[in-house]
């Protein structure tokens, strides 16, 4: 093959496509992709479960059944109900294998909905979110008539958004769809909603996926998806068989086992939540919106501009101009990082802003 000749070889959806970036930006204070500041498990306590990890020189177990076994007791499912994928990242991948496009969404929103597609050579349909960030739900349901989705995807809390949609709109969608409809809930541990879990026995084509990265645990890559036992069977034909390491499997129970550690951690993160709203809230030139997840968007003079100070004062946050013009999404940290952070928001702010602070 000739030099430059490869690019004549890639199916066009592919080579339209930006690889995802995720770029190890040296800081001191990590605020940028939503993971939870605290590791909830000494490594010590969790590698030394020879049980589970077994031999390393054989296969995981492919259906992670004392995790699944586990999972299943906690959230009150059969083992049928739940699929595993490495991160949810996978179960998006393996959703739209399976059901193919076109695929519909709300935008800001998540953005593996649209890559995913787009890598699969599905047509995605993105409707802007309304001036609430809710759902606009007209232009959605007419879509649902028109364009019949095989797929719906809703991420509730939303990011980068933050808030959750309206139950009403949500359950509207629900009920209009001939297809499926995904409700991501990777950020429902830090939410007051009760989320949609109850309602899969009455909706055979809802889906409900979550994952273990928010709550401590993002290096395992543990997501899963909730559905009806049939739903279940179809999607597993594309997984891949292992999918889950057997180091993700043993550190993953461990955490279920633990869970009474984990949700101490999720009840600080989210009063850190709370205190960082009103300290933003406080500041002028900044307006941030409601959260229900573990992380803040805001709007801010520049965002290019305060992101790149903040970097300077070793913070990283997550620009998301692109997205939600002037806002930056900032995670929520350890209590010690999230004042550091207002502190060096405040420094970075323009002078005059500052100045005539309250
Ligand atoms: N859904 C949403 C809404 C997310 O924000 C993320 C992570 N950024 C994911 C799914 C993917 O999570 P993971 O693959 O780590 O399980």
């Amino acid at each position: 093959m000739k030099k430059g000749n490869l690019s004549k070889l890639i199916r066009p959806n592919v080579l339209a496509l930006k690889a995802y970036e995720a770029r190890e930006i040296p800081c001191t204070v990590k605020l940028d992709a939503n993971e939870s500041p605290y590791s909830p498990l000494p490594l010590e306590k969790v590698f030394l479960k020879k049980d589970i990890l077994g031999l390393l020189n054989r296969y995981p177990d492919p259906e992670a059944k004392a995790l699944k076994k586990a999972l299943a007791k906690n959230l009150k499912v059969t083992e049928k109900n739940i699929l595993f994928g490495n991160g949810s990242d996978e179960l998006i991948y393996y959703l739209i294998t399976t059901f193919g496009g076109p695929v519909l969404f709300p935008v800001p929103t998540f953005v593996m909905y649209g890559v995913i597609a787009q890598a699969l050579g599905e047509k995605a349909i993105a409707i802007a979110l309304d001036d609430d960030f809710d759902l606009n739900i007209d232009r959605m349901l007419a879509i649902i008539k028109k364009d019949k989705p095989k797929l719906v995807f809703l991420s509730s809390p939303n990011n980068p958004t933050g808030n959750c949609f309206s139950t009403d709109r949500m359950m509207k969608i629900i009920e209009a769809s001939k297809g499926i409809v995904a409700v991501d809930e990777a950020y429902a541990p830090f939410s007051s909603n009760r989320g949609f879990l109850p309602l899969l026995r009455d909706y055979p084509n809802l889906i409900i996926l979550r994952t273990m990265s928010k709550i401590g645990f993002a290096a395992l890559r543990v997501g899963y998806m909730i559905a009806d036992s049939g739903l279940i069977q179809e999607v597993n034909k594309v997984r891949l068989p292992y999918n889950l390491n057997s180091l993700s499997q043993s550190v993953a129970l461990e955490g279920i086992k633990n869970k009474k550690i984990v949700e101490a951690q999720i009840r600080i993160i989210t009063s850190e939540r709370d205190r960082l709203f009103d300290e933003l809230s406080a500041i002028e030139g900044i307006s941030p919106f409601p959260s229900e997840a573990n992380f803040i968007l805001f709007k801010v003079p520049d965002a290019g501009k305060i992101a790149q100070g903040l970097l300077t004062h070793g913070v990283l946050v997550k620009n998301m101009d692109k997205m939600v013009p002037n806002a930056i999404r900032v995670t929520v940290g350890l209590p010690c990082e999230n004042t550091l952070f207002i502190g060096a928001l405040k420094k970075v702010l323009p002078k005059k802003i500052v100045k005539t602070q309250k």
